[in-house]
């Protein structure tokens, strides 16, 4: 099967390399950067000029970019892929994006004969290098079951979740929970530590307790207790994410208390400078609001 590969980044970069690694053909393009491309190139794939060279060339695209902006520019955009989409292609789309977007780009590469599998995933960069991603696919039945194998090379989890749209809607309501944990942690050790406590006790209590969440093993250790904040997930990512979450319930007339809250420590942090960090970061951004600093070595009590 020959493969396209568009958003070189964070995960894209190593789940590309997987399909190579697989035996895959793979075209790729680049953007801005030329080295992951590159990289990619030094193990047998095709490097072309742009994303509709990408589609002209592969049987599946896969696409996994920043947001929805990005997204409608690679499908839409003068050099984008629709120009080169026909009948017997598949989109499997990867990006953490809006339903709305989606379906709007569905339509358009079904208008051209083409097909379109929605497949968000969750587990990060470890679990892109890894192949261990979970796999949220919205789409028709025929078009998971063609594209599993290569879903396969990239995830352990593929979860059928709806039509296309519903993988989007799935990742969504995962990211608000995730940005809400994160922050439900900044704050309450902050008044831990401030109070007194060694974060790193608060955790081995807390991670068997009804406090718990597996946000606190994701981004403790390694994050928060090193005061060392290389993404992994970018702020700006996250930040991305909790606004979709509100913009999604502008859409369906739901009030968001929380993501509200959480949005707009995100929009600080991010403000603060921190937008190119991982996205842990903004919890002890919230934390340094009351001076407490969540890495124990530096850890302020009363
Ligand atoms: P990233 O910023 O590291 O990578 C995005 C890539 O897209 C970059 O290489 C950029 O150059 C490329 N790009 C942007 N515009 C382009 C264009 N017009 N043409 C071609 N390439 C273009 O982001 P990431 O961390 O890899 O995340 C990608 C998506 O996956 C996002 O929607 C994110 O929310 C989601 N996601 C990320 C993680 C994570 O842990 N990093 C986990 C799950 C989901």
């Amino acid at each position: 099967m020959k493969v396209g590969f568009i958003g070189l980044g964070a995960m894209g970069l190593p789940m590309a390399k997987r399909i190579v690694g697989a035996g895959h053909k793979l075209h790729t393009t680049f953007h801005r950067l030329r080295e992951p491309a590159d990289e990619l190139r030094a193990m047998g794939a095709e490097v072309v000029p742009t994303p509709m060279d990408v589609a002209k060339e592969a049987d599946v695209v896969i696409t996994i970019l920043p947001a929805d902006a990005e997204l409608k520019e690679v499908v839409f955009g003068p050099s984008g892929i629709l120009k080169t989409f026909a009948a017997g292609k598949v989109l499997v789309e990867m990006t953490t994006g809006t339903a709305l977007a989606m379906q709007e780009i569905a339509a358009a590469i079904r208008s051209v004969g083409g097909e379109v599998l929605d497949a968000p995933v969750s587990g990060g960069t470890p679990a892109a290098a890894q192949g261990t991603l979970t796999i949220m696919a919205g789409g028709d039945t025929p078009v998971l079951e063609r594209c599993r194998p290569l879903l396969g090379i990239m995830g352990t989890r593929i979860v059928h979740v709806g039509p296309v749209g519903q993988g989007k809607v799935v990742k969504i309501v995962n990211q608000m929970m995730a940005a809400i944990h994160l922050l439900a942690i900044g704050e309450s050790f902050a008044l831990g530590v401030r109070s007194g406590a060694d974060p790193r006790v608060l955790y081995e209590v807390i991670k068997n307790s009804s406090g718990y969440s597996k946000m606190m093993d994701l981004r403790l250790p390694g994050f928060l207790f090193e005061g060392s904040f290389q993404p992994g997930f970018k702020l700006d990512l996250m930040k991305k994410d909790v606004n979709l979450a509100l913009e999604s319930a502008r859409a369906v007339g739901i009030p968001l208390h929380l993501s509200s809250e959480v949005a707009q420590v995100f929009a600080a942090a991010s403000a603060a400078g921190k937008g190119n960090e991982d996205f842990s970061a903004a919890a002890q951004f919230l934390a340094g609001l009351s001076e407490v600093q969540l890495n124990s070595a530096k850890g302020k009590s009363v």
